[in-house]
């Protein structure tokens, strides 16, 4: 059995025929940056999501990035992350020109631990920038609390989360008028450009402004540049392509969260730490990550079964060579630094099917006995 971790012709073969028509239609139009399948693509996501804006960019780092500055967040401000995410999570908030600080993760879902998170507010503390890590919404309400009570902003990293819900409401603008989150259109994610894309969801009409001048090199108008942005907007073709992936997200996030169910039920009671749903959450699996004490060895007898596997994340960022003058040693945050040592990614993708499902529970369960 063969079972690639990521399968992006499968996923192009589904789809074929209304991406070749989306195409079609921008190569008619004779349009390409910033247009009618931008401004089309924006107002279905937003409603898809919950938001009352959409804001579309070039890539899900610039989402964060320009979030934060539309936010005021820059030079001399702390803004407060997860150790556990993806390095882009804290590279944007370096782009912003402030400083990231990283805090532990809870135990059962790897997100922001709101009780790190109250330790870590200091004078300098501008915003919090809670991560839903592998499409697992993080324990929010006590999160927004704790930006209500020290007067903080709060922007969520949902680049892994399209339409997870936390409480029965879509993450991304949890914090209601305040809302705002990014998005990322990475291939692999639960919606993917075929290249890269990435949005800003946001509530407020004042931001959704500041976010569409930022992303535009900061013009208010043609030729007047209102303030320093960046050149970071969606291409047409990519908005056309995202149009077709908007009506299938909520049928690719019940095919995930089916097999993800399959898994569960397959994978217990042979030595693996499963990814469980919290009460609080509907997850809708980006990734299906397990956790195991010789995940090296696990990885390598799986591969050898032809069952790839990946690892998010083997380095905390606290410990990552480019945040070193951030002063992070290990030993500093030990929940993200043991399951950094643990973590496994499983193959998990809507294309997936039954059969290779069943292949891949086969071959864990074999190698995972094993290794007992
Ligand atoms: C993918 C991702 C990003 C960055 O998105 P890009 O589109 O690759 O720039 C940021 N944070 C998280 C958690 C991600 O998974």
């Amino acid at each position: 059995m063969s079972v690639p971790f990521f399968d992006g012709r499968a996923h192009v073969q589904a789809l074929r025929a209304e991406l070749e028509e989306a195409v079609a239609r921008v190569l008619d139009s004779g349009w390409f940056v910033l247009g009618p399948e931008g401004e089309a693509f924006e107002a279905e996501l937003a409603l898809a999501l919950g938001a009352a804006h959409a804001v579309a960019v070039g890539n899900g780092t610039d989402a964060l990035h320009l979030g934060l500055r539309a936010l005021g967040i820059g030079p001399g401000h702390e803004v407060i992350t997860s150790a556990l995410s993806a390095a882009f999570t804290a590279l944007a908030i370096e782009q912003a020109g402030a400083r990231p600080v990283f805090v532990d993760v809870e135990e059962a879902t790897l997100n922001l631990d709101p009780g790190a998170v109250r330790r870590a507010i200091g004078s300098r503390t501008r915003a919090i920038l809670p991560v839903h890590l592998y499409g697992h919404p993080a324990d929010m309400a006590p999160l927004l609390a704790l930006a209500d009570e020290h007067g903080l902003e709060l922007l969520e990293d949902a680049c892994q989360a399209h339409g997870a819900l936390y409480q029965r409401r879509p993450v991304g603008t949890l914090r209601g008028a305040r809302g705002i989150g990014a998005l990322s259109f990475y291939p692999t994610k639960n919606l993917g450009a075929l290249g890269d894309g990435g949005a800003v969801l946001v509530n407020d009409a004042g931001l959704a402004v500041r976010l569409r001048q930022l992303r535009n090199g900061g013009q208010s108008r043609k030729y007047c540049h209102q303030r320093f942005g960046v050149n970071s907007r969606l291409d047409e073709l990519q908005a056309a392509l995202l149009r077709v992936g908007v009506r299938h997200l909520a049928a690719w996030t019940e095919r995930r969260r089916q097999l993800a169910a399959f898994y569960l039920r397959s994978l217990e009671g042979c030595g693996l730490t499963l990814p469980r749903e919290q009460p609080y959450a509907r997850a809708v699996f980006h990734l299906f990550v397990v956790r195991h004490p010789r995940r090296d060895a696990l990885a390598q007898a799986l591969r050898e079964a032809g069952v790839p596997t990946l690892v998010h994340y083997p380095v905390p960022l606290h410990l990552q060579p480019a945040f070193a003058p951030l002063g992070g040693r290990a030993g500093d945050l030990p929940v993200a630094e043991r399951a950094a040592g643990e973590v496994l990614s499983l193959p998990l993708y809507p294309e997936l099917s039954d059969e290779q499902a069943a292949g891949v529970v086969q071959a864990v369960r074999d190698e995972a006995g094993r290794l007992c």
